[in-house]
Order: structure tokens, then C-alpha cells, then sequence
């Protein structure tokens, strides 16, 4: 297996999974494979379906919690599906591209559609999956058209219009066989000065409103709706600052857990499970998450 595995990109071995997520929990991984090309996860992903290998595909690791049991398969990371092309205002970027950096580089070319997602540390490929979204932008806003790897798969590129997208959500979460590989994204011209001026704003804006300085996954719930967010009625119920293990409800931000240091996985889901409980039992509110959960039985 270890040969084949590595005909299809690069290998680590007995891997931790703490290193490749936002909130530095979960066990460790088998395999895990870094596909440099197209041809190579398509080789890749038949030989895994073949053998009936487990599988899961990660993008930068901001909406997950890896449970802390082993895993016994292959992580396949996009980290090399990077490439960023410019052709006027249309913009092609690889699944593995992060989003402040897509940003930043069409900020600079003169380009403006992607300032509200300076912030958003997710990748291309996560982005799209989740349709990521800030300030009332989506990643589906400017989304053109998709290569992906299919089922049965064939590369195809798609126009953007044949996949469904909502509140933090797309045809992807529903059709987890289906791998994005880049995107086409259509932006505007526009003027790097008052963009930089946006995203500077938004970064305070963030620094003051998150816990960024400690290690989460952003947002744990869904808000109900635009005028009862999650935070607020976490906040609420006087839930801001409650502990289990290394995992807190943050001071700053109701709707963010954070680990404080040495948080487990389990700390950070039974504090989960402690909010929807109290959430549903004061409020009668069935709060929705955001995050998912990866490796849990
Ligand atoms: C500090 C902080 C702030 C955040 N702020 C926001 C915010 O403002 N708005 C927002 O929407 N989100 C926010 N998030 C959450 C997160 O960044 C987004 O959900 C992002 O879309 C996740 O992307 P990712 O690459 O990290 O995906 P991952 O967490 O790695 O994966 C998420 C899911 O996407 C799937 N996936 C990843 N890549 C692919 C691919 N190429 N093909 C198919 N499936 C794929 C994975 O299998 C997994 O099921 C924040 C997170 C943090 C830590």
C-alpha cells in the first residue's frame, strides 16, 4: 500500500493530525497523501475505492474537529493544488488555495469581490464546500465555474449555476464523492487603495470581536436567524467564559470555542453538547452547527 501511495504524491506516515487543523486536536492518521497533480488523485482516489480505503479529503483544517482516535486510512491534502491565474477579471485558483492570500493577490492586481474574505482562513476547496461567506458575500457570489474530480472519476468542469448553495452550505456537504480541484471566480475592477482600506478595517474589526489569538474553528453554530445570532443567545445565558478541559466558551465571542492550550477533542465536543442542551432546554432554539465533526463513531 505504502508504494502505491507513493505513485500518487507526497507521503507522510503515522501523522498528527493536531498539525493540520485550526483548532490543534485529533489523533493521528495513518497515511497521509499530498497529490501534486490532477492525474495523481485520480490515480490516487481509484486505487483507495479499489481497495475500499478510507478516505477523507482536507482543505485547511478551519471547520473540523478531528476526533482523538487513530485514523486508520488516507487524508488527502490539496496543499499543492495552489496555482493562481489571472486573465482580466476572471480568476482561477487551485482547491488548495487559502483565501486570504486569494484576497490579497487580487487586491493587489487592481481586482475587488474577494475583501470580505480576508479573514476566512479556509481554502478554495473548503470554501466552496461550505460556500464560506462574510459581510453578506459568498463564495457562490463570484463563483463561475468548478473542476472537479466525479464519482466515477472523471475530471469535469462545470458552470457554477448546477451546484446548489445556501446558508453555509452547497450541493458539496450533501455529495461528499465529489472533489473540487479549482474554481473560475469572476471579480470587478476596482481600486487597491480603498480595497486595502476595506480589509484593514475588517482585520481590526475581527482582532476586537475574535479570539484570534487562541487556536479555534471560527463560528461553532449557525445563526437561527440575522437578528437572534448564536452568540448572542450563548452570551445570554451567562455561558461566556464556561471550561471544560482546555476547551472555553471565549470571553470575547460566545460563538467561538477556543482551546486554551491543551484542549482534547472530547473537551471541545461535550462543550458543544453543553450549549445545544442549554440552548435547547432555556430557549427551545435547536442550534445548528457549523463545524463537523471528522472520525468520531
Ligand atoms: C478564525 C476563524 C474565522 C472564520 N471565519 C469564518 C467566516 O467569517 N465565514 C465563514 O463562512 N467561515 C469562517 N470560518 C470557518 C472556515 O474557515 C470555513 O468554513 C472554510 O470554508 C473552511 O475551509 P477549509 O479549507 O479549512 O476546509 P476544511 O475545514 O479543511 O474542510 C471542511 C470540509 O470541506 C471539505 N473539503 C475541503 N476541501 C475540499 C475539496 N477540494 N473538495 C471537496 N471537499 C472539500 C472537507 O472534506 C470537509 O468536509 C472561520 C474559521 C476560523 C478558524
Amino acid at each position: 500500500m505504502k508504494e502505491k501511495l507513493m505513485e500518487c504524491g507526497d507521503l507522510l506516515e503515522e501523522v498528527s493530525l493536531k498539525c493540520y487543523n485550526t483548532f490543534r486536536v485529533g489523533g493521528i492518521c495513518k497515511y497521509l497523501v499530498s497529490p501534486r497533480t490532477d492525474l495523481e488523485l485520480q490515480k490516487l482516489i481509484r486505487y483507495l475505492k479499489k481497495e475500499k480505503i478510507s478516505y477523507f479529503i482536507l482543505g485547511n483544517g478551519s471547520n473540523l474537529i478531528f476526533s482523538e482516535s487513530y485514523y486508520d486510512g488516507v487524508v488527502i491534502l490539496l496543499k499543492n493544488f495552489n496555482q493562481i491565474m489571472i486573465k482580466d477579471t476572471r480568476v482561477i485558483a487551485g482547491a488548495g488555495v487559502l483565501m486570504p492570500r486569494l484576497a490579497m493577490l487580487t487586491i493587489q492586481e487592481n481586482l475587488t469581490g474577494f475583501e470580505w474574505a480576508i479573514g476566512i482562513p479556509g481554502s478554495v476547496g473548503g470554501c466552496i464546500y461550505n460556500n464560506a461567506e462574510a459581510y453578506k458575500e459568498s463564495t457562490f457570489d463570484h463563483l463561475v465555474e468548478i473542476t472537479l474530480l466525479t464519482p466515477d472519476n472523471e475530471i469535469k468542469t462545470m458552470p457554477s449555476s448546477a451546484f446548489s448553495s445556501g446558508y453555509r452550505t452547497s450541493f458539496f456537504k450533501e455529495n461528499k464523492d465529489y472533489i473540487i480541484l479549482k474554481a473560475v471566480f469572476q471579480l470587478e475592477c476596482g481600486n487597491q487603495k480603498e480595497s486595502l482600506e476595506i480589509v484593514n478595517k475588517r482585520r481590526e474589526k475581527r482582532l476586537l470581536s475574535q479570539p484570534l489569538e487562541y487556536p479555534s474553528a471560527g463560528s461553532v453554530f449557525r445563526n437561527p436567524s440575522q437578528e437572534n445570532p448564536s452568540g448572542k443567545i450563548i452570551e445570554n445565558l451567562g455561558l461566556k467564559g464556561t471550561r471544560i478541559g482546555g476547551a472555553e466558551i471565549s470571553t470575547k465571542h460566545a460563538n467561538f470555542i477556543i482551546n486554551k492550550g491543551n484542549a482534547t477533542s472530547n473537551d471541545i465536543r461535550n462543550l458543544i453538547e453543553l450549549i445545544h442542551k442549554e440552548v435547547k432546554e432555556k430557549e427551545n432554539i435547536d442550534l445548528v452547527m457549523e463545524q463537523e465533526y471528522v472520525g468520531w463513531d
